[in-house]
């Protein structure tokens, strides 16, 4: 049965959720999980034409967080940070030219929740007049009305990172239906979404994973994925520990499958080789912020550069694209590539 759901994957027929399921529960290092991971890395490399893309994220500001999601250094609950503390406007420029140099494909602002929106938007001029016209910008923000999205769009963002995490509003205490609105307000913008399924705990049913799987798909983004949560010591959800990344692994390839050729990227963090191997084709350096960093510079400990990056995905064998993101390149509905052919992938 798991074979034959394989196989419907991999000619490009939408799975159902009871056997995105099945699929989930496969045993990890059987057959099955192995048939799995290679025949994601297949659809991976056939939905983006073999090219993987880095993707590099600015960190702009460290702020205790009244939302509290509980798997976040930033939030109130876990007291990693008492301060507030803002990378200046020029230190943002300079790194944001830094990682347009060193050929990261898009580059992502990121704030914690609660951020002054129009000091964003000022800040994100500055950025966007730094760069070359047709370099990506990412805005990795707090939820927004349909008028903050249409502004995201005219400081020239080209779409926004968003997720209705595991346990939102269990583990969070922001609803779906909120972070479910912001997503509607960016497409009605014109933004592409990126999103992905995380942050993954041993805890995590199956029936949640497949339920944020299904969400990632219908939402129609640009790239979808898996991301596994780092524990932070000390607090309430670092007693399960941190998955494995041979089961993330398996769990990304699930969601490659489950997502289908339609929806070119699927992405992984933090990035390793057995992730990228096994159906991941973007992965993320970092700089400054990073809600799972307990140092304020995440560059001195967890982030990983762009050379990095591209050094993981070149021990997985994939060429890395040169240039601004196709994935956020394509326009909604059109992700396809242009030499992907259908009947191709189905005889091989
Ligand atoms: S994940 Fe975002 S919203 Fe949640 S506590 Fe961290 S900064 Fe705040």
């Amino acid at each position: 049965m798991v074979r034959k759901i394989v196989e419907n994957a991999l000619s490009g027929k939408l799975l159902k959720p009871d056997e995105i399921a099945m699929l989930f529960d496969v045993p990890l290092f059987s057959y099955d999980s192995s048939l799995i991971q290679s025949t994601a890395r297949q659809v991976c490399d056939k939905a983006c034409g073999s090219l993987a893309e880095i993707h590099a994220q600015i960190g702009l500001n460290i702020s205790p967080c009244p939302r509290n999601c509980r798997f976040c250094s930033f939030a109130v609950c876990n007291s990693v940070f008492s301060g507030t503390e803002e990378l200046l406007i020029e230190d943002v420029v300079a790194r944001a030219k830094g990682f347009e140099s060193d050929g990261a494909n898009a580059i992502y602002l990121m704030t914690t929740a609660g951020y002054p929106f129009n000091r964003f938007i000022e800040k994100s001029q500055e950025v966007r007049m730094s760069l070359k016209p047709d370099t990506v910008l990412i805005a990795n923000i707090d939820d927004f009305s349909e008028n903050e999205a249409k502004r995201l769009k005219d400081v020239g963002f080209t779409g926004i990172y968003h997720a209705i995490r595991m346990g939102e509003g269990r583990d969070t205490t922001i609803s779906p239906k909120k972070r479910l609105q912001t997503f509607k307000n960016a497409m009605e913008a014109g933004l592409l979404i990126g999103t992905c399924v995380e942050p993954v705990g041993s805890e995590h049913s199956t029936d949640e994973l497949v339920e944020k799987t299904v969400i990632t798909r219908d939402i129609k983004p640009v790239f979808s994925g898996a991301m596994r949560r780092t524990p932070i010591s000390g607090t309430g959800l670092a007693k399960y520990g941190q998955v494995s990344q041979s089961r993330m692994a398996h769990i990304l390839a699930v969601v490659r499958l489950a997502t289908g050729y339609s929806i070119p990227g699927n992405c992984t963090h933090e990035p390793n080789v057995v992730g990228v191997s096994s159906g991941a084709n973007i992965i993320w350096a970092e700089t400054g912020a990073n809600p799972r960093d307990t140092e304020k510079e995440t560059q001195q400990k967890r982030g990983l550069t762009v050379e990095q990056c591209r050094q993981i995905f070149k021990e997985a064998e994939w060429d890395v694209l040169s240039g601004p993101s196709r994935f956020y390149g394509n326009k909604r509905g059109q992700h396809m590539p242009m030499d992907f052919d259908y009947e191709q992938s189905i005889s091989n």
